[in-house]
């Protein structure tokens, strides 16, 4: 793991995760143009229509998970250190990306099926209660999640009563940027964590239903946060407050399909400019020098300010698929991560 001077993992991050080949690619022949090289950290992607003696395209990142790598390796890797610091009081931000179809689900969720394949959302449940389980005495810890959507520059209640409704960003000198009238619950255990998830990606789906729409155009950010109360050597209480936000990012594919007119042309457009304001808000923390850092240019990058730079730790996974058809979308996401570090 890439540790900076002071020994700590650095604030932004960029994995990647090739999904395997699905049962339906292989049987349609379609082939495998992904190599990972996990010592080097590095991945080769082959132009299936290049001509012969054509080397093929090399990207490097901080990690790359291979096919066959495993729900908690990724936990570990990944979100771990982030969930450690957020339970000291730092806020933390870890982001999907990717085409549709290519795992930012699998990823941030996974599976109920099996436990194994429980992705990192409910592994941050589980790593976060363990830890309260654990604290010492006199340690008080007040967990709250909330849960939205953003759809088309718009925000949704994922956990409110009204899903018709539609909330506005606000902003406070005290507080920052937060959203009016969202709905926060607290939780005591990670299976009422677990439970409100499902609520949310339930309303999401039927959401997304009810305006024609699909979900994989809409962000989706679980938040949790976590408030932690001791008693200091002053006899008094202390209170520090960490936030992680667990974001399920909109499709990358390429939307501005030809003829897309009216609605689906304006979700196209938004899409389009809520990522690329976020590849340029992850690329000007990275650089570190730049002066500005257009935070305010989409809805999804104002809501996560607070937790994406200054003491925040951020990771991105940029997921992708390993079969030759994908290629152009392949390229233009690992292009996307590499350019956010
Ligand atoms: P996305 O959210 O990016 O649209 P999904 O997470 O829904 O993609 O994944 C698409 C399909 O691929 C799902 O059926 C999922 O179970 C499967 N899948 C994705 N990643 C993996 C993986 N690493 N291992 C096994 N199956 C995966
Ligand atoms: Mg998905």
């Amino acid at each position: 793991m890439p540790m900076n001077d002071d020994g700590e993992v650095e604030n932004v991050r960029v994995v990647v995760r090739v999904r395997p080949l699905s049962e339906k690619e292989i049987e349609c022949g379609f082939r495998e143009i992904t190599t990972v090289n996990t010592v080097n950290n590095t991945i080769l992607v082959e132009n299936p229509h290049a001509a012969d003696g054509e080397p093929p395209k090399t990207f490097t990142f901080d990690t790359v998970f291979d096919t066959d790598s495993r729900q908690m390796d990724v936990y570990n890797e990944t979100a771990r250190p982030i969930v450690d610091k957020v339970l000291m009081g730092y806020n933390g931000t870890i982001l999907a990306y990717g085409q549709t179809g290519t795992g930012k689900t699998f990823t941030m969720q996974g599976e109920c099926s099996a436990p194994e394949l429980k992705g990192i959302i409910p592994n941050s449940f589980a790593h976060i209660f363990g830890y309260i389980a654990k604290a010492a005495e006199g340690q008080k810890f007040l967990v709250r999640v909330a849960h939205i959507e953003i759809y088309n520059e718009e925000i949704r209640d994922l956990l409110g009563k009204d899903q018709s409704m539609r909330l506005e960003v606000k902003e406070r000198p005290d507080i920052g940027v937060y959203i009016s009238d969202l709905s926060g619950y607290v939780v005591n255990n990670a299976d009422d964590m677990e439970r409100i998830m499902t609520i949310g990606n339930k309303n999401r789906v039927v959401g997304a239903t009810a305006m024609n729409a699909q979900s994989s155009r809409s962000h989706a950010i679980f938040t949790i946060t976590i408030e932690h109360g001791k008693v200091g050597d002053d006899g008094k209480q202390h209170i520090k407050m960490g936030k992680l936000h667990l974001v399920d990012l909109a499709g990358s594919e390429r939307q501005s399909k030809t003829g897309a007119t009216g609605v689906r042309l304006k979700e196209a457009t938004k899409i389009n400019l809520s990522l690329s304001t976020l590849g340029n808000v992850i690329s000007a923390l990275v650089d570190g020098k730049s002066t500005h850092i257009p935070y305010r240019n989409s809805k999804l990058t104002r809501l996560l300010q607070d937790s994406l730079g200054g003491n925040s730790k951020t990771v991105m996974c940029a997921n992708i698929g390993p079969a030759d058809y994908n290629y152009d979308e392949t390229i233009s996401t690992l292009r996307y991560a590499n350019r956010a570090k």
